[in-house]
């Protein structure tokens, strides 16, 4: 295991960790006037983890699926990975659920517009027949091109299982390509992430330089939930999990998870962090790419504790504003539909603030009011973000090692 061999300046989360702190002070120091000069090398970072998800969730779904075979190996393997995301996502509701009504931030508040900032415009499914008819692509290339993640997850899974269902000779010339393109775009992944440290100073620094603090304090109270909540989920609940489930100690998942969660933190998307995720999980914690391709690539786009926890904070934070105490019915739908809303928004940055307009309309609050509020979130949605897909891809990590211990998949995590 490469993090206890290297010295600490060449492992990977403490370059991270360095280039976060180096482009907190550039950002700071330079402004709004250094973002046309650095600003470009997160993007151009972006860029290329983005051009290597597709291929990878592929190459990664169909070898992984077509040497689980099919039947009942496959159907065991699904009921967990399922099992495990609601399970986990209903506990970071839960979580949320006590915090927003021990702290009660929108008590006592006024309305509030903030600066006027334009939604980004994230398609949103409107019911969950919508994201299921969704989820099946009737274009294929459209549905990689667009990118609806699910489809394409949906698409590999199926072709995984026909693989395995084929007689032998198809059969393992195929599972050889796939398995072949998997190590190779593994290959890749490794050569992009010795970039990571520069790109992750260029995402912080044109943060940084652009984000006013001003807007933070009217909702100070409200950041102060969300982060009580997150915490819990991140260092109570699913160290508890780890332990319960797995027999597995958190110290040491926490260790080798270190750079996917600092990577999550600074691009604030859980697609952009998948192929480090994926690395770490296999590579670190040592669980088999039959259980990883299986957990991970779907739980970027479905299983998000911290979305989930968000929606539930943030709309009941907006009911307490606007003074719309929801009675106990009310807030089991914020439950039900902050748990639909988190497996709907998509991998990338803001898409679960963009999506909370579906908690808020099954409670019955929308209008200009609740527009403005939405509006003066987003403005300070950025380090909420960041915090929550960490937890989102933490929550992913967990449920892949847990998963594989019960599959008697050896030293995990040792
Ligand atoms: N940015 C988050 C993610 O990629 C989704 C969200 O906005 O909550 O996991």
């Amino acid at each position: 295991m490469e993090s206890s061999a290297q010295p600490w300046y060449r492992q990977l989360h403490w370059q991270i960790l360095g280039a976060m702190i180096a482009g907190a002070i550039a950002g700071g120091l330079g402004g709004e006037a250094i973002v046309p000069k650095v600003g470009w090398l997160g993007t151009l970072f972006l860029e290329l983890l983005r051009m290597i998800i597709l291929p990878l969730i592929v190459t990664s779904i169909v070898s992984g699926v077509s040497s689980v075979g099919g039947g009942r190996d496959l159907g065991r393997l699904f009921g967990k990975t399922l099992g495990y995301y609601v399970l986990s996502s209903f506990l970071a509701i839960l979580a949320g659920l006590a915090v927003v009504n021990i702290i009660r931030p929108g008590a006592g508040n006024k309305a509030f517009t903030g600066p006027d900032t334009a939604l980004p415009d994230l398609k949103t499914p409107n019911s969950p027949v919508d994201l299921l008819l969704d989820i099946i692509p009737d274009n294929l290339v459209a549905a990689a091109a667009e990118p609806n993640y699910l489809a394409v997850i949906l698409f590999s899974i199926l072709l995984g299982m026909s693989i395995a269902a084929l007689p032998e000779e198809p059969r393992g010339r195929l599972v050889g390509i796939f398995d072949a393109g998997f190590q190779a775009m593994m290959k890749l992944t490794s050569g992009i992430i010795v970039f990571l440290p520069i790109g992750v100073f260029g995402l912080i620094a044109r943060l940084v330089g652009e984000t006013g603090f001003s807007s933070f304090r009217a909702l100070a109270l409200y950041i102060l939930t969300l982060a009580t909540g997150l915490s819990f989920h991140l260092f109570v609940t699913l160290p508890l999990l780890l332990i319960l489930l797995g027999r597995i100690r958190p110290k040491n998942h926490f260790r080798n998870m270190a750079g996917p969660l600092m990577m999550a933190f600074s691009t604030s998307s859980s697609a952009a962090t998948l192929p480090l995720t994926i690395r770490n999980v296999e590579e670190k914690v040592g669980v088999s790419n039959r259980v990883s391709s299986f957990v991970l690539p779907m739980g970027a786009t479905v299983n998000m504790d911290g979305t989930a926890l968000f929606e539930c904070v943030g709309a009941l934070f907006i009911a307490q504003t606007l003074g719309a105490d929801l009675s106990v019915l009310q807030q089991l739908i914020v439950v039900m539909t902050a748990l639909l809303a988190s497996i709907g928004a998509a991998a990338v940055p803001s898409a679960g603030l963009v999506i909370i307009f579906i908690v808020l309309d099954a409670v019955n609050l929308r209008g200009p009011e609740v527009d403005a509020m939405v509006g003066a979130m987003l403005a300070i949605d950025r380090p909420l973000d960041m915090y929550r897909t960490a937890v989102n891809v933490f929550s992913d990590s967990c449920g892949a090692a847990i998963i594989a211990k019960s599959e008697g998949e050896p030293n995990i995590d040792a």
